[in-house]
């Protein structure tokens, strides 16, 4: 058996330990001072102490006694704003937070890769720089680090970050990666706000109703899809939330309308926020109400690096066999991942490791209150990004 996957199963039952402190302890969002205490806590038992860079935004840089580019390895942390209902004996303590998209996972194997790595340490040929974020799932992390310099000092060459999938299509514990070039959408949430003219519901023509410019700016938005992008461009626009309105006879003063924009290139995306913003404010313009358009988080396209990923794929194979390693099929898809933030300025791949599959009875898909991860492959995960940190800065040094 390959040394790194016989060091991280040894690892196993402290891995699952990590792990379920921090599945029973979810915070959600941009600051999670618990999960940061703890993952430092952690750190400094492991001998590798992290840096806050920013608000929950912790570095560790391991190796540089020998000379080499830098790879980063990224773990997120957050949690997402629901009930869990897992009826797992270390399940959220919390009715308003649940890990039902296993950063707690990832976190737990994060913290067993700066073990492992710390007790390889004289033999990295360059940096590994450890990245533990906050903020995913609201789009605001990952370039929350990028703007507090995580990319410099020493400057980022490869950027990994590894998924867990619970209704993988691969038996559990099974690595993957999604094919070369775009692999998931980009994504900007979005609020909208219409500020227009309470008044009493019989006298309409006394205020500016908000709710009725808001429909239209909602009708008039559908314009971008159906006669701006051409069918190859397709985007996504959805409206999750609009918000108004207390009582049947008033008219409010303001309408709040919620959702994400999401494309499968830049300069789509680019152009979308564009006209969107502007179709938003021209609507009201036109019907007197002034409009307030926020980017409340985004994240640009994943693009899977071709080399990076072939070179990864190589190195699975040689850590867990043939066997334990698949090349998912298929092109994008339209969910969305803020680590594109980083890959934006460094090539890189995300992994996927199946923590369940359909086949070995997984029901719920990620974020969904009941999902049911697997522990068993925490250790697989573990080994596969410190090995493949490993390798890659050892194929990647300048003689
Ligand atoms: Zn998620
Ligand atoms: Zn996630």
């Amino acid at each position: 058996m390959n040394s790194f996957l016989n060091e991280a199963q040894k690892m196993q039952e402290s891995l699952v330990q990590d792990r379920r402190w921090l599945h029973a302890h979810p915070e959600v969002g941009g600051s999670l001072p618990n999960t940061v205490a703890y993952v430092k806590k952690r750190l400094e038992e492991i001998g590798a102490p992290g840096q806050e860079i920013c608000d929950s935004g912790l570095v560790v840089l391991l190796g540089g006694k020998k000379p080499g580019p830098c790879i980063l390895l990224r773990a997120d942390m957050d949690a997402l704003p629901m009930k869990e209902e897992s009826g797992l004996p270390f399940a959220s303590t919390c009715d308003r937070a649940a890990h039902t998209c296993g950063h707690d996972m990832h976190t737990a194997m994060m913290l067993g890769v700066v073990r492992l790595l710390r007790a390889h340490e004289d033999e990295l040929c360059g940096t590994v720089k450890i990245m533990f974020q906050p903020g995913e799932e609201p789009l605001i992390g990952a370039e929350r680090m990028v703007q507090a310099g995580i990319l410099e000092n020493p400057k980022v060459d490869a950027a990994i970050t590894l998924h867990v999938n619970a209704v993988a299509p691969f038996p559990t514990g099974t690595l993957s990666v999604a094919e070369a070039g775009v692999a998931l959408a980009s994504c900007d949430n979005y609020r909208i706000t219409v500020h227009g003219k309470g008044c009493h519901g019989a006298w309409p023509y006394q205020g500016v109703d908000p709710i009725a410019v808001g429909a239209h700016i909602l009708v008039a938005l559908q314009q971008l899809n159906a006669r701006e992008l051409s069918t190859s461009e397709a985007a996504v626009l959805t409206q999750g939330m609009f918000h108004s309105g207390d009582a049947p006879n008033i008219i409010p003063d303001t309408a709040v309308i919620q959702g994400t924009l999401r494309t499968l290139d830049e300069s789509v995306r680019q152009r979308c926020l564009k006209r969107f913003q502007e179709i938003a404010a021209g609507v009201g313009a036109a019907l007197q109400a002034d409009v307030e358009v926020e980017i409340t988080g985004g994240c640009a396209p994943l693009v899977n690096d071709p080399e990076v990923r072939a070179d990864a794929l190589r190195y699975f194979r040689e850590l867990v066999g043939e066997d334990g390693v698949a090349e998912k099929e298929g092109g994008p898809i339209m969910s969305s991942e803020d680590f594109a933030n980083v890959m934006a300025h460094a090539p890189g791949i995300q992994v996927s490791l199946a923590v369940n599959s359909v086949a070995e009875g997984a029901r719920y898909p990620m974020h969904n209150p009941k999902v049911m991860m697997r522990e068993e492959p925490l250790y697989i995960g573990t080994a596969a990004m410190a090995y493949l940190a490993k390798r890659w800065l050892e194929e990647h040094a300048n003689p």
